[in-house]
């Protein structure tokens, strides 16, 4: 079956042979979250209860691999592994080997990115990068040790991110960014030393507004705070210039120091929502696609691979997934549906 928005596509001749996934209000699919694990080893306090282990089954990693290729196939250009805690996967090298050997449609390598909370990254910053991974993110909710501590509920845990975060600067996984998630009157009082942070050790931080994807329940929109009250923060220390974004469906808002020394990024899914710019899919660790983070409803791939599927059937149905993306979230508004599962069991 090829899909009415694929179909429209034929008339662009670069496009023609390669239908490329297309939702139902014509956004284009090129980027693909994949969790290979929901365990973690940080119990952070505004995303988890402190409930240990994994509430979802993980796929072996050729399973990964081969879902990943069909959707590669329908012109996934970028893939991102997360999870829970992706560096807890066995088998993470040889995964992201094999995806380095993957060509994107038009034969370009993919675009091979991570996001972890750096806790194992030390050891594996040179081995992944060898393996052919292009960027690291790390997640990083403070500077100031104590606090990332209490946050991570791990002691001793902010050394060893930092030394984590250095070996993947040293193994040229760069830019290394930070993302830090920001919650008031927890973790705001962290802003201006992340932006002295992105400074002295050359990485961007990215500072990201917190959504309703909580195991407990934390969020109200008071507790969220916004991409104009990071940028008013900052800028009376160290002001800020806004940089051109690269692409439409940059997801953050990029600043440079008026010296133009550094870079902060600050993603706002709450306060200025970029749903209509989304190209994003998601791959569930136990093989289920999301279209939106905040999906009610999962389209599960990997009963139907269990079942034998052939590679044109699994096709035929992320099609169909893709066709039910949902236009946008409505986080904050009256009649807020909660998301099916948390950041954590998602992959973020
Ligand atoms: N363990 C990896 C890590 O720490 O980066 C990957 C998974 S973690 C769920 C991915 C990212 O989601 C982290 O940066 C985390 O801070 C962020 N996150 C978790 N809950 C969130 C929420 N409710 N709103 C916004 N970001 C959230």
């Amino acid at each position: 079956m090829v899909p009415m928005a694929a179909a429209s596509l034929s008339a662009m001749p670069e496009l023609a042979t390669y239908p490329q996934l297309t939702d139902s209000h014509g956004r284009v699919i090129h980027d693909l979250r994949v969790s290979i694990t929901d365990r973690c080893n940080y119990k952070c306090v505004y995303c988890r209860t402190g409930e240990a282990g994994a509430q979802y089954p993980e796929l072996g990693i050729g399973e990964y691999l081969r879902l990943i290729e069909i959707f590669v196939g329908l012109g996934v250009t970028k893939v991102r592994l997360t999870g829970g805690e992706p560096l807890l996967r066995r088998g993470i090298v040889e995964l992201v080997q094999e995806l380095a050997r993957m060509r994107a449609l038009e034969g370009a390598p993919l675009d091979l990115a991570l996001t972890t909370n750096g806790h194992l990254l030390e050891s594996l910053a040179a081995p992944l990068k060898a393996a052919g991974l292009n960027r690291v993110t790390v997640s990083m909710d403070a500077v100031d040790a104590p606090v990332f501590e209490r946050i991570t509920r791990i002691d001793g845990s902010f050394p060893v991110v930092l030394a984590g975060i250095r070996a993947a600067r040293d193994a040229g996984l760069s830019p290394v960014k930070i993302n830090c998630v920001l919650l008031r009157g927890f973790n705001d009082d962290q802003i201006e030393g992340f932006a002295r942070f992105a400074r002295e050790e050359n990485v961007v931080v990215r500072f990201i507004e917190f959504m309703p994807l909580e195991e407990g329940r934390l969020w109200s929109p008071g507790i969220v705070v916004t991409l104009k009250e990071i940028v008013e923060r900052i800028g009376k220390t160290l002001p800020l210039v806004e940089l051109p974004a690269r692409e439409a469906s940059e997801t953050a808002r990029r600043y440079t120091f008026a010296d133009g020394m550094g870079e902060i990024g600050i993603i706002a899914p709450v306060s200025q929502a970029f749903c209509g710019a989304c190209s994003r899919v998601r791959l569930t660790s136990d093989g289920k696609i999301r279209t939106c983070l905040f999906s009610v409803r999962e389209h599960d791939l990997a009963a139907l691979m269990e079942r034998g599927a052939s590679d044109d059937e699994m096709t035929d149905f992320i099609w169909n997934a893709i066709g039910q993306k949902e236009a946008r979230h409505h986080i904050g508004e009256p009649g807020f549906v909660p998301a099916s599962r948390t950041m954590v069991h998602i992959g973020g």
